[in-house]
């Protein structure tokens, strides 16, 4: 891709704050930078919102709800309808920003692009389907009327490892369901956050719907909204230590609340799984996204008779793998998104080493500019490890063995994460038995990959509550109202 190119396509997007319809700097004229993790340099300052730029984007969300609540279903389907038409058509550009802020190859902007805007497409078609319920009471006195309408402002705190698709998850439903909202992307990735505001404004959102707000003031700008008694509902995705402290701010106004939380996926391999099928899936559900996904398999949990077949073939896949910077052709491994993020990663290998575990492939970070780390796997994990227990959010991959189904599920539940899990095996019962008992909000079966707009996503223990798609996806934004009717 060339220098110029990527010039181009970071001039493109607004560094400001989307308030009311309007770009405009932060209050003092306030800015901080945002990097290019391939090489650690700044590809453009972004304006930093204050506490007052905060307010003025829920005042802005506030005044344009009534108005909002009242626009026919079909013309806000057919602005998301629109607007996922616009970003399919400019998916290169979009994708070759989301790879300049984030770091991942080109090939995964693309798919999160495709997968991001799918929400907008399926959530065009959920606007019109917003129904309620009549009913004769049971004694035959009254008539029961429950009508559904939207919760009201929302604001919405997304992480930078989905910089697009985290946000069209929520603003989607949101759009659909009638709801104006506060967005506040990650100070890491905010640009293509930035750029769908005015996609969203091309496909004819009125102003004041989507408001976006940068800062690097986060707690301090974003707690007072919270706090505000006009907000009616808060929806986050990021850590589960942030989730914590968010859900307490949000107990003052009694806030819907939808959290998506952290993740520490059990990938579960059984003796009789197709092991070339559980490799293949075991790829992409580690390495989608450089391994930096809350989906992303954390813990290979596989039966001791295969898991020298299934850590060597693992591992000639994981060598095959090209790093580098993603914006090259040909790149399955980009930087990481920060320092901080591979010094953790090489941290949590290094103690996982200390305690036992045998280097398969990788363990290294490679010299040079950039947050790159080696595609790595580990077996005879001990499960004393700590990436037994926490998120590794990079591209390594620890085996730790079972004998027993019972032992396998044991293991896979024995974390106080519960977002998805993933199990290989070609027996039926054995599948049935392991979806139900596995403690998570989605299962992927003989597949590696559960994301898909179609279906609910989410969490529980402490990967959180609410659902982000699927038919479950708009009831987030919407309220129950019951009418009992006299006769
Ligand atoms: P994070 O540190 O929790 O940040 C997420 C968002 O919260 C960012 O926008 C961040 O802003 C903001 N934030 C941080 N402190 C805050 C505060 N005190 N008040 C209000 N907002 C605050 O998480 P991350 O490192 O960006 O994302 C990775 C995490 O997200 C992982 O744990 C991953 O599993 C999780 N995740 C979950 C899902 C899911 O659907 N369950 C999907 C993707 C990611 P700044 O950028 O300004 O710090």
């Amino acid at each position: 891709m060339s220098e110029s190119r990527e010039k181009e396509v970071v001039a493109a997007v607004h560094p400001q704050l989307f308030i009311g319809g309007h770009w405009r700097d932060a209050e003092g004229g306030r800015t901080f930078a945002v990097e290019d993790p391939s090489t650690g340099r700044t590809l453009v300052e972004v304006a930093d919102a204050s506490v007052a730029d905060g307010k003025a984007a829920l005042d802005a969300a506030v005044a344009a709800q009534a108005d909002w609540a009242a626009t026919p279903p079909r013309d806000r389907g057919e602005i998301l309808r629109k607007a996922f038409e616009i970003i399919t058509e400019r998916a290169d550009e979009l994708a070759l920003l989301m790879t300049l802020e984030m770091g991942k190859p080109i090939k995964e902007a693309k798919a999160e692009i495709a997968y991001g805007s799918e929400f907008f497409r399926w959530f065009s078609e959920e606007a019109v389907r917003i129904a309620g319920r009549y009913s004769v009471a049971p004694n035959g006195a009254t008539r029961l009327l429950t009508l559904k309408q939207p919760v009201g402002p929302c604001l919405m705190i997304t992480p930078w490892n989905f910089p697009l698709a985290m946000g069209t998850r929520k603003i989607g439903p949101a759009i659909a369901a009638g709801c104006t909202m506060v967005v506040k992307p990650a100070a890491l990735t905010p640009l293509s956050m930035l750029r769908l505001g005015d996609i969203l404004t091309e496909a004819g959102l009125p102003e004041g719907v989507l408001n976006i707000v940068t800062t690097r003031s986060t707690g301090e700008v974003m707690e007072p909204l919270i706090r505000d008694p006009r907000l009616r509902k808060l929806t986050f995705t990021g850590s589960t230590e942030v989730g914590r402290t968010l859900v307490e701010q949000s107990a003052e106004g009694l806030l819907r609340v939808s959290m998506e939380l952290g993740g520490n996926a059990p990938f579960l391999v059984f003796e009789d799984a197709d092991i070339d099928k559980a490799v293949d899936g075991a790829m992409l559900a580690k390495m989608r996204n450089i391994g930096e996904a809350c989906t992303a398999a954390n813990r290979f949990i596989v039966h001791e008779s295969v898991a020298e077949e299934f850590g060597s073939k693992l591992t000639e896949k994981m060598q095959a793998l090209a790093v580098g910077r993603g914006t090259e052709d040909g790149i399955d491994v980009g930087p990481l998104v920060e320092a901080k993020q591979r010094d953790k990663v090489a941290e949590l290998v290094d103690d996982a080493v200390g305690k036992g575990a045998t280097v398969l492939t990788g363990g290294s970070a490679p010299e040079g500019e950039g947050y790159y780390y080696t595609p790595t796997v580990l077996s005879d994990v001990p499960l004393g490890a700590r990436l037994a227990k926490e998120e590794i959010f990079g591209p390594v991959a620890p085996i730790f063995t079972f004998t027993e189904e019972a032992d396998a599920l044991r293991m896979a539940n024995d974390t106080e994460f519960g977002l998805v899990a993933y199990a290989f095996t070609s027996d039926f019962s054995r599948a049935v038995r392991v979806y139900e008992g596995l403690e998570t909000g989605m299962v992927g079966l003989n597949q590696g990959i559960v994301s898909n707009p179609a279906a609910p996503f989410g969490g529980v223990k402490a990967s959180g509550f609410g659902r982000e798609g699927g038919a479950e996806g708009i009831e987030e934004y919407l309220e129950t109202k019951y009418v009992g009717i006299a006769l």
